[in-house]
């Protein structure tokens, strides 16, 4: 498909990675160029990617080290989430009209797919149980009418189009009398089919808006010919310009050109990609999910959820570890640090938890815990010797004052820190040798 160039390019690109122990600047520097080319020349435009590779170094160079990965899935990883991000991060699904019929509207270049697009629309909506119909708004080319209704009967539903003699060559007046239609007819979805010209000309905009003013969209929907690489961006911006949209639609994916519009559309525009088009039979079309796009185009399930896997057997690791610790009393600074890390891992989890019944009072332990609370810890922390982080009543005063001046906080905040440190060491034993009854065999109890 349009992303198989692309997706060889970062496949070769972490290759040379793998089997590294870490990274040096140079793996990093050398990596992030080959990742930088393989967008560009994938027709991505410099405005995203730009920010994309600034992202990634940002991640790979900073403090984001995870001792679960070895350094080349660390890279993939960081990799794929922000692809993930600069499509979108999330599905955008299609949003309703309270008071029916929702009307969507399609505007887009001549020859972009929208005809064909407006086709797989009415057929998926039909299939999720809406009634929907089509309508000829397109009455610049000859055929476009004959075109819609062919795809209206491949979809099986209908299609509104002009009657000979009433409102011919009026792409508005047919536009307006389609809603008009839609509820008489209980009809829950309109869907526009609009004008296209090859090229971008102020009056084709001014017909899209016409029709937009007379219609008021839903949704307005650009559809986007994923094989028209540079242009795509240009062409986005001034369909933004002219008509305004809500979100994208891709269409043919399965091309064989470049697909580097998919990448910079949503960073260029600020506007989703809501469905993805991939060929021309009515079920080359879904919705558009930016997490599945970036793992066709990493082209590496296999190591994604190889990372996965590590992941979570590390965890699992840990939360050992730390038992065992803290039955034998074992607990430290160090342990302190990850634990506080990994809460505010957790913090982002803040407002689902509090949906959940029962989880109110793990969120009122995260709310008092915020993340520059956690940085300034974690300077403290880092600011002691080993040896302090291993046992904290060799802190005395003047080592105090030198962890303050290290991590460029005060002596009370250092004073606080060992407190609570404490405080907790002393709760969570005494948790560990009186509400964890399963683990009696431990080594040391
Ligand atoms: P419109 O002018 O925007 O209405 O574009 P059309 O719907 O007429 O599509 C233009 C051409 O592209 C037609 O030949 C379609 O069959 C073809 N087409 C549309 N969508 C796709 C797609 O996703 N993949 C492929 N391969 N061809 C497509």
């Amino acid at each position: 498909d349009v992303f198989d160039t692309l997706s060889d390019r970062l496949s070769a690109t972490f290759k040379n990675l793998r089997g590294k122990g870490r990274l040096s600047q140079q793996d990093i520097d050398d990596t992030l160029r080959e990742i930088r080319r393989a967008l560009l020349e994938a027709d991505v435009s410099l405005q995203a990617v730009r920010p994309f590779v600034a992202a990634v170094r940002a991640r790979a160079e900073g403090a984001e080290v995870s001792k679960a990965l070895n350094p080349a899935q660390q890279i993939v990883k960081i990799v794929n989430e922000e692809l993930v991000g600069i499509l979108g991060g999330e599905t955008r699904r299609l949003r309703f009209a309270k008071n029916p019929p929702t009307v969507i509207m399609l505007a887009g270049l001549q020859g972009a797919g929208k005809t064909t697009l407006a086709g797989k629309l009415a057929r998926w909506l039909k299939t999720e149980g809406h009634t929907p119909i089509l309508v000829a708004a397109d009455l610049q080319r000859p055929n476009a009418v004959t075109q819609l209704q062919v795809v209206g009967e491949r979809a099986g539903v209908p299609v509104f189009a002009p009657e000979p003699g009433n409102g011919v060559g009026d792409p508005v007046k047919v536009a307006k009398d389609s809603v008009d239609f839609a509820k008489t007819k209980m009809h829950d979805v309109v869907i526009v089919d609009t004008a296209g010209r090859l090229g971008i000309d102020a009056e084709l905009m001014q017909q899209a808006a016409d029709i937009r003013d007379a219609v008021r969209p839903d949704e307005i929907l650009f559809v986007l010919d994923a094989m028209i690489g540079q242009n795509a961006v240009e062409t986005a911006l001034a369909f933004q310009d002219g008509v305004g949209f809500d979100g994208v639609v891709l269409t043919k994916l399965d091309g064989d050109a470049r697909g580097g519009a998919a990448l910079s559309v949503r960073e260029v525009t600020g506007k989703p990609v809501m469905f993805a088009s991939s060929g021309e039979k009515l079920e080359d079309f879904d919705v558009f999910h930016p997490e599945r796009m970036a793992g066709r185009i990493l082209d590496m399930g296999d190591m994604l959820s190889l990372i996965e896997q590590a992941e979570k057997a590390f965890d699992a690791r840990e939360a050992e570890d730390m038992a065992i610790k803290l039955a034998r009393n074992e607990f430290t600074l160090d342990d302190f640090l990850r634990q506080m890390e990994q809460l505010k891992k957790l913090g982002s989890m803040k407002k689902l938890m509090g949906m959940l019944p029962g989880m109110a009072d793990v969120k009122q332990q995260l709310n008092e815990i915020d993340d520059k609370d956690v940085d300034r810890i974690a300077a403290i922390i880092k600011s002691m010797t080993p040896g302090e982080r291993d046992d904290v009543k060799i802190i005395n005063g003047s080592r105090r004052q030198r962890i303050a001046k290290g991590s460029g906080t005060t002596v009370q905040e250092v004073n606080n820190l060992i407190e609570r440190f404490l405080e907790a060491k002393k709760m969570m034993s005494q948790m560990a040798r009186g509400g964890m009854p399963g683990m009696p065999g431990l080594p040391g109890v």
